[in-house]
């Protein structure tokens, strides 16, 4: 199974940078106790996900980016959908809305804190074994 070519599609799947095909996170985002576990290596092509020791505290940075992105998003909607409602509703809502997106804004901004500065460039012919012996591909 081929990865995606685009590297903004393999962000998204949060693929492995230089192959696009394996994943970053061993679980899925909705499994509350272990969201956050990543492979140390890409299962497929081997690339080991940690550039330098500490490279994801810079991910904080881009996990407060997006926090402040759905900050700004939900109190546009409320002030123009909720007719600009107390003050408490921003601040539930807010509130609410950050802490249910935790999982997805820790995934994405590890993911973005790969792709944009762990200096790690598309490799379609870095394929791994499982590739190798791949009969079923045409
Ligand atoms: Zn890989």
């Amino acid at each position: 199974m081929a990865g995606p070519r685009s590297s903004f599609l393999a962000l998204v799947a949060q693929r492995c940078p230089r192959c696009h095909q394996g994943p970053l996170f061993t679980h899925s985002a909705f499994n509350i106790s272990k969201f956050d576990e990543m492979y140390d290596d890409c299962p497929v092509c081997g690339l080991h996900y940690e550039p330098e020791p500490g490279f994801y505290w810079g991910a904080m940075y881009i996990s407060f980016a997006f926090s402040t992105g759905i900050m700004l998003m939900v109190g546009v909607l409320l002030y123009y959908f909720a007719g600009d409602p107390a003050t408490w509703v921003y601040v539930t809502t807010v509130a609410a809305l950050t802490v249910l997106f935790a999982p997805l804004s820790l995934r994405y901004s590890r993911t973005v804190m790969l792709y944009l500065f762990g200096g790690i460039h598309y490799n379609p012919h870095y394929v791994g074994d499982t590739q190798l012996h791949d009969t079923t591909k045409t």
